[in-house]
């Protein structure tokens, strides 16, 4: 039996004779349902028109991303360390090719996801490397396909190696969820955004309660955002894409941006 995904969203629906009859996260206001209709595919679909492309960001980070681009197309992140690795972020589309490729780079100890939007294929790659996956409790009903990989932690942190640390912002989903990495950079630190802190075209940050649906955040949950991070050290800020990075200056950026999202949206602009 298939197992299908939404060719929006890239979730991945347990194994079925047919189709499921909606996706649950395209019809929440924080997806869309495409112009088009509901639509699915299958991974092996998949395989005859797509792959992974996979590129260094620094020493030990590499971005894992679906080519040609797919549903929201997001890049991994495939953080490597001594102690372990760590997929940050997942992807719909997983093949042999990758699985070998992974394997080779030192596999993958755990999957941390910041936000359902990108739960894709977890379980898939999460079988394929015996990898249990972190996801934070308060957005446990999301998961439209459950497994015993499933790790649902609670609280405000969660180390998941030396120097490898998730931390709920909430925000975008109740559950939000950042990686730091305190040796990133060159031991200045990094910080892996999701769509939680999203990484602007300016190589600033902002936020918002739904990106497609254009539907801002609010300003406590904003700040609160900002009081989470504050205690960190960090220079770049990886988002969710293969170009959404700020390579330097991220700390500043951060707070510069917090004081222009809260600004934004108190009072009309003077100009
Ligand atoms: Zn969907």
């Amino acid at each position: 039996m298939p197992a299908f995904i939404c060719t929006t969203c890239g979730t991945q629906y347990p194994h079925s004779e047919a189709a499921p009859a909606a996706c649950a996260i395209c019809q929440e206001p924080r997806q869309y349902v495409n112009a088009l209709g509901q639509s699915w595919t299958t991974l092996e679909a998949l395989a005859h028109t797509h792959f992974n492309a996979f590129r260094q960001h620094e020493p030990g980070l590499i971005g894992i991303g679906t080519m040609p681009a797919f549903a929201i197309a997001q890049r991994a992140l495939l953080l490597r360390s001594d102690a372990g690795n760590v997929l940050w972020d997942c992807i719909s589309f997983i093949d042999d090719a990758t699985v070998e490729i992974v394997r080779r780079l030192g596999g993958i100890s755990a999957i941390a996801i910041s936000h359902p939007h990108y739960y894709s294929s977890m379980i898939e790659w999460s079988h394929a490397f015996g990898a249990p996956i972190y996801l934070h409790a308060a957005d446990r009903r999301w998961v439209v396909r459950p497994d015993p990989s499933v790790v649902f932690w609670e609280g405000e942190t969660r180390a998941l190696l030396p120097g490898v640390t998730l931390y709920r912002c909430g925000g975008h989903f109740a559950g939000g969820t950042v990686l730091h990495w305190a040796n990133g950079a060159s031991g200045k630190g990094a910080l892996f955004s999701g769509d939680i802190v999203q990484v602007g075209m300016d190589r600033n940050v902002s936020f918002m309660r739904s990106y497609p649906d254009l539907i801002p955040l609010d300003a406590s949950s904003v700040q609160h955002i900002a009081d989470v991070l504050a205690p960190l050290s960090f220079d770049p800020i990886y988002g969710a894409w293969w170009d959404r990075i700020i390579t330097t200056g991220g700390k500043a950026a951060l707070s510069y941006s917090v004081q222009r999202y809260l600004a934004a949206i108190s009072r009309p602009p003077v100009d």
